[in-house]
């Protein structure tokens, strides 16, 4: 049946072409203008019919790529346009002047073996154009099933964007490392592990953008890349089984060259897929093919992982990434904020980064969420205005506070010792942050002066008394100070 839209009508093809422009015009805003001309511009719409799209490519090695890595997001742009299309089939352009029965003028597969530029036929089809509706394309459909292992690559998660610290410095080298020259020796399989949200995907497509855009620049037929979760990998394998194609989704894994699994802790416990991740592993390793995973935990710790899958995870590099520290959140920060062209005062940057302290995808929600309210209301960012937005958020971060942890933080953002809170000393270096942490006990506990007097090194209610009226009078007359006093009342509030 025909689609409504059909190119068979006319009027139809000029819709049609104006759904496919707008398709392409999307794709050319997601990928970027190089990435676009390098694989996209040649793909021409040969047809719609019924519930499939036949897309062509000049030749079958870049109709293996474009299917190969931006097959499914085409296929979801089409659905967007058209809800009733299920698949995009990819075909090798006829040949005007190749021999019947000769399909394909060039070199088998993915890559000319002699290193031959992936760039194909330099005459290019007319941009907006809908091929001439071809017969039956050269080969039969069944020709590959590889395609499928498009990876739906974040743009924004590339070696660039990452900011590197203390904690995940390690993990990094070695993600560069196997960027830049994949199954090297000591690195195969790269093993990544660390908890939620500290950047284990992102160097993942990082390594995987870092790979592919190699290729692109030397001229050289980029090696592939295949990135999945071990989620999919499983979702893939189940139904290969069930379609009874296991074989073609045994050869199209290990007909890669680099395989990224993501999030593999996913597969404790699923025997089958795990049998099958673990053949296909050793294929390709010994293959010299890269393999990198990325985990929760490190592998001697996946417990229902099989003891033999679990050995050969941790026979290459195992590299973690540690829980951020201060530091590296503020650096996260104002790398976003840079990127996003934004002015927001380091104080509040400051503050997000004590107050969000676990999670990088929570830290980085939350200063959107900022951006975009300011944006919303043409508002400058400020401290109190952030305490409106994320109250939801910060209360979830929040917790009683107590008289330690005043007098720790303070301590820690004058940097003086702990143990000045309660020494003798009178020093004004001393003594000021002293009396603001007193000031910050009496407004954030329910403690009384004589208490909190006990706490300072048994000093007596009327110096607490005291403390608390120098510091609010100093706040009134010092905006500066007062900004401090605040921030560190914004950090500790309950
Ligand atoms: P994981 O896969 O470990 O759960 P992600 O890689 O998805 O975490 O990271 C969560 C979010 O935090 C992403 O948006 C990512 O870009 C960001 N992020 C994490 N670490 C960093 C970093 N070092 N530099 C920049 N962004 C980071
Ligand atoms: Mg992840």
């Amino acid at each position: 049946m025909e689609n409504a839209v059909g190119p068979s009508s006319p009027s139809g093809q000029g819709q049609l072409a104006e759904v496919w422009a707008r398709i392409r015009g999307r794709l050319r805003d997601e990928v970027g203008e190089v990435e676009y001309r390098s694989w996209l511009r040649q793909m021409t719409l040969a047809s719609l019919q019924g519930e499939e799209v036949v897309v062509l490519l000049p030749t079958r090695f870049l109709r293996d790529w474009v299917r190969g890595h931006y097959g499914d997001r085409l296929q979801a742009l089409w659905q967007a346009e058209i809800p009733a299309i299920r698949r995009i089939e990819f075909r090798v352009m006829a040949e005007p002047r190749a021999e019947a029965g000769q399909p394909e003028p060039r070199a088998e597969g993915r890559a000319a073996p002699n290193g031959a530029a992936p760039r194909p036929a330099r005459a290019e089809p007319a941009e907006a154009g809908l091929a001439e509706p071809l017969g039956r394309p050269a080969e039969p459909r069944m020709a590959d099933s590889r395609g499928d292992w498009s990876a739906s690559l974040d743009p924004r998660f590339t070696f660039d964007t990452f900011v590197v610290g203390k904690p995940n410095e390690f993990a990094h080298a070695c993600a560069r490392r196997v960027a830049e020259r994949p199954a090297m020796p000591g690195f195969n399989p790269l093993f990544l592990y660390g908890g939620v949200g500290l950047g284990k995907t992102h160097l993942m497509h990082a390594i995987a953008w870092a790979i592919r855009e190699r290729g692109v620049q030397d001229g050289r037929a980029p090696l592939s890349v295949a990135y999945m979760s071990a989620e999919k990998f499983m979702y893939r394998f189940i139904a290969a089984l069930r379609s009874q194609s296991t074989m073609e989704f045994k050869e199209s894994l290990r007909s890669v060259d680099v395989l990224l699994i993501d999030d593999l802790q996913f597969l404790i416990g699923k025997d089958n897929t795990q049998e099958e991740f673990f053949h296909t592993f050793n294929a390709l390793v010994d293959a010299g093919k890269q393999i990198i995973v990325s985990s929760d935990k490190p592998p001697s710790d996946l417990a229902g992982i099989e003891d033999r899958l679990r050995t050969r995870l941790g026979q290459g590099m195992v590299a973690d990434l540690h829980a951020t520290t201060y530091e590296l959140r503020i650096s996260i920060l104002q790398a976003k904020v840079a990127q996003a062209g934004v002015a927001v005062p380091p104080k509040v940057l400051e503050f997000l980064a004590h107050k969000i302290a676990t999670n990088v995808r929570e830290l980085e929600g939350a200063l959107n969420r900022l951006i975009a309210h300011a944006n919303l209301f043409g508002r400058a960012v400020t401290l109190e205005g952030a305490q409106e937005v994320l109250h939801d958020v910060l209360r979830a971060h929040d917790r009683r506070v107590t008289i330690e942890e005043i007098q720790k933080r303070v301590a820690e953002h004058y940097n003086i010792r702990l143990s000045d809170m309660s020494s003798p000393r009178r020093a004004r270096n001393v003594a000021r942050p002293r009396q603001i942490a007193m000031y910050l006990a009496k407004q954030l506990t329910t403690r009384s002066l004589p208490e909190i007097g006990r706490r300072f090194g048994g000093r007596d209610h009327t110096t607490v008394m005291h403390a608390v009226s120098r510091v609010a009078e100093l706040m009134q007359q010092d905006i500066a100070f007062a900004e401090d006093v605040e921030l560190l009342r914004r950090m500790l509030e309950t």
